[in-house]
Formats: C-alpha cells, sequence, structure tokens
C-alpha cells in the first residue's frame, strides 16, 4: 500500500515548517538552513506562502550574479511561484512531480495552510522502506 505524504510528515524529526520572511538577507537563511540541515526554506509573509528558497538559488542566483549574501534578501533569489501540493497524495506521485518539475521540495497544503516540507530525501527514503515491505511479502507469499 502507498504510504500517504502525511503520515510521512507525521514521522519526520523536524515537525514545525521552516520559513523566512521576504526581507531575511541570504546570509540569514543559509544559517537557518545549516542549522537545521535543510536545503531549501519557505518564504512566508504571516501564513502565506510567497516563495521557497533552495541551496540551488544560492548557487544560480548568488555570487556569480554579483550578489552578497549579506546585503540580498530573500525577494530577490527565492522562487515565487511556489508548486504544493495536498496530503491526500502518495509518494510516487509526490517523486513524479518533483522529477516533471526538476525540484527537490515540495510544500504540503492541507485546507490552505502549509503544514509541511517534503524533500526528495524523505520521498526516496520511504519509497524504498514500501519496496523493502513489498519484496518481504511476495518471498513470504512465494515460500508459503
Ligand atoms: P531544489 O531542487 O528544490 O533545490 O530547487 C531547484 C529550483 O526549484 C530552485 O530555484 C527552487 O527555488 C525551485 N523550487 C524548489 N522547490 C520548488 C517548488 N515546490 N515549487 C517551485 N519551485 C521550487
Amino acid at each position: 500500500m502507498p504510504t500517504s505524504i502525511k503520515k510521512l510528515l507525521e514521522n519526520k524529526n523536524i515537525k514545525n515548517v521552516l520559513s523566512v520572511s521576504p526581507e531575511t538577507t541570504v546570509y540569514e537563511a543559509l544559517e537557518v538552513m545549516a542549522q537545521y540541515n535543510v536545503g531549501a526554506l519557505l518564504v512566508m509573509v504571516d501564513e502565506e506562502l510567497v516563495g521557497i528558497f533552495s541551496e540551488r538559488d544560492y548557487a544560480r542566483k548568488g555570487i556569480i550574479k554579483g550578489r552578497k549574501a549579506k546585503s540580498t534578501t530573500m525577494t530577490e533569489v527565492m522562487t515565487p511561484n511556489v508548486f504544493t501540493v495536498e496530503s491526500k497524495l502518495t509518494t510516487k506521485e509526490c517523486m513524479e512531480l518533483m522529477s516533471v518539475g526538476r525540484f527537490r521540495h515540495l510544500p504540503v497544503v492541507e485546507n490552505g495552510k502549509v503544514i509541511g516540507v517534503l524533500s526528495v530525501g524523505d520521498i526516496v527514503n520511504e519509497m524504498l522502506q514500501e519496496q523493502k515491505l513489498h519484496i518481504n511479502f511476495l518471498e513470504s507469499y512465494i515460500a508459503s
């Protein structure tokens, strides 16, 4: 049975949504990312999701574009149109969306509110567990 991503979110170590404001500098955002060991942060104004900032934005839009981490804010480097998913989706569906969209982070929304973020690592780990269970089931079915 494919796991719903809601269950997956519940089992994550980081329960709260890690976010910063549009005025946060790149340097401050990188500090938060290092502290929590994550590759992306949501950019939010109160409860509204206005963007996403990932390590890749830093790599592509930061120093090579002549920007300085301490004086550049999220507004200048974030991706404003964030792709989100509903919590009823399965891991497989999320994997397909990430693969087509070429991004590794998916905010999960329930009743219009962001309830968590899944990374490609979370999804891959969960899919490996699902496959292991499936193989165990088939092996014991064949053996019986
Ligand atoms: P990532 O692979 O997640 O590090 O991100 C690659 C690029 O896609 C970066 O420019 C991110 O800002 C952007 N990005 C990441 N996740 C999303 C998302 N869920 N919706 C839209 N853009 C995203």
